[in-house]
C-alpha cells in the first residue's frame, strides 16, 4: 500500500467511527480535565471484565470515591478494595493505588515511564498514553491483534507471529496524525465487526485493503485454555445473625475477606454448592453450615463475625460475595 492507499483507508476508518463506533463511552470524553486518570480507571477496570458492568457499575461509584489520581493516591488500601469490591481480581486494585502513589497524583505520558508502573504493561502504556494524552503510538490487544492479522494475511500455520511482527504492522498502520480515534476505531472493529466467529467483512470499512477478508479464519489464532475443575468446601459458622470470615494472608486474596476453608469434608449434606471461575479454574464451591462450638479449634482462630450491615462496608472476594447473594434464599 502507499501512502494514498493509507489516506483513504484512515479517512474511511475514521468517518466509520464517526457514524457507527462507541464515542459516548464516559473514558473517551477528551474535554474531561481528568481525562487521563479516567482512562487509567478504565483500562484497568476493562482487564478482565467487560465493558458492560464496568459502565453500569463500577466505573462511576469508583471516580465518585476517588475523582482523582491525587485523590487515589491518598487512600488506603482497604479503602479500595472496598471500591473494587464485585469486580474481583483485586490485583488490579493494588496495583492501581500504588501507581497513585508512585505517582503521586501526576501520571506520565511517556510510554516508557508508563510500562515501569505496577499493572501497566506495553497495551495498557499506549492505551494511557494516546487515548489520555492524545500521544502518536499504536499498541495491540487481542483485538487489534486479530485485526493486524487479518489484514496484512498473516497466517499462525505458516509463519512464527512475533511481537515484534505485530508492533511494526500496527506502526504501519496507524494514523500519526488523528491517533486518537484511529485506535479506538480499531478497538472498535475489533470488538464490533472483526469478531472471532463470523466477521462481519461486508460492512468493514478496511475490507477494501485486508488482504485476508476472504478468508478470515486462517489468518486466527485459536487459544484453547485448558480449564482446571476444582472443588473447594468452606464453612458457614454463625453467631445470632453474624456470619463468620477470614481476612486472607495469601497473595491472591490479601487483606479480603473469605469463607474460611474446611480441611475435612463433613459427613453430611452442604447447604448449596456454586460455581466459581477464576482465570483458567473452575471452581465448584460447597457450603457447609457448622456448629459455632468447633470453633474452638485453633484453626478458626482469627475469624471475625459480621453483621448484614458491618458486611456491606467490607472488603469481600468475588467467590464470598457470591455465597453471600445465594444465601438470601436461606433464612440465615
Ligand atoms: S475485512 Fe473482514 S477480516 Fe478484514 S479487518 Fe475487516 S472484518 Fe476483519
Amino acid at each position: 500500500m502507499d501512502t494514498k492507499e493509507f489516506s483513504k483507508l484512515h479517512a474511511s476508518l475514521l468517518s466509520w467511527y464517526k457514524k457507527e463506533g462507541r464515542a459516548s463511552l464516559p473514558w473517551r470524553d477528551t474535554t474531561h480535565k481528568e481525562r487521563a486518570y479516567r482512562v487509567l480507571i478504565s483500562e484497568f477496570m476493562l482487564q478482565q471484565t467487560q465493558v458492560k458492568p464496568v459502565l453500569e457499575r463500577f466505573y462511576f461509584p469508583f471516580l465518585e470515591k476517588f475523582p482523582t489520581l491525587f485523590h487515589l493516591s491518598l487512600a488506603k488500601e482497604e479503602e479500595v478494595l472496598l471500591a473494587w469490591r464485585g469486580l474481583g481480581y483485586y490485583s488490579r486494585a493494588r496495583n492501581l493505588l500504588k501507581c497513585a502513589k508512585i505517582t503521586q497524583g501526576k501520571l506520565p505520558k511517556d510510554i516508557k515511564e508508563l510500562q515501569k508502573l505496577p499493572g501497566i504493561g506495553a497495551y495498557t502504556a499506549g492505551a494511557i498514553a494516546c487515548f489520555g494524552f492524545d500521544e502518536p503510538v499504536s499498541f495491540i490487544d487481542s483485538n487489534i491483534k486479530r485485526i493486524l492479522l487479518r489484514f496484512f494475511a498473516l497466517s499462525p500455520t505458516k509463519e512464527k507471529i512475533t511481537q515484534k511482527l505485530l508492533d511494526k504492522k500496527a506502526k504501519l498502520l496507524l494514523n500519526h496524525k488523528q491517533p486518537f480515534l484511529h485506535n479506538q476505531a480499531l478497538l472498535d472493529i475489533g470488538a464490533l465487526l472483526c469478531t472471532p466467529k463470523n466477521p462481519k467483512c461486508k460492512i468493514c470499512p478496511l475490507n477494501p485493503y485486508c488482504k485476508g477478508k476472504t478468508d478470515p479464519y486462517t489468518f486466527t489464532i485459536t487459544k484453547k485454555q485448558a480449564s482446571i475443575k476444582q472443588q473447594l468446601h468452606l464453612a458457614l459458622f454463625t453467631k445470632g445473625d453474624k456470619i463468620a470470615l477470614l481476612k486472607s494472608k495469601e497473595k491472591l486474596y490479601f487483606n479480603l475477606y473469605n469463607f474460611p476453608s474446611l480441611l475435612d469434608i463433613p459427613d453430611f449434606n452442604p447447604l448449596f454448592s456454586i460455581n466459581h471461575t477464576y482465570t483458567k479454574y473452575r471452581l465448584q464451591v460447597f457450603v457447609y453450615p457448622l456448629n459455632a462450638k468447633t470453633l474452638l479449634t485453633h484453626l478458626y482462630q482469627d475469624l471475625e463475625f459480621f453483621s448484614k450491615e458491618e458486611l456491606n462496608s467490607l472488603p469481600l472476594s468475588s467467590m464470598a460475595l457470591k455465597i453471600l447473594k445465594e444465601l438470601e434464599n436461606y433464612s440465615f
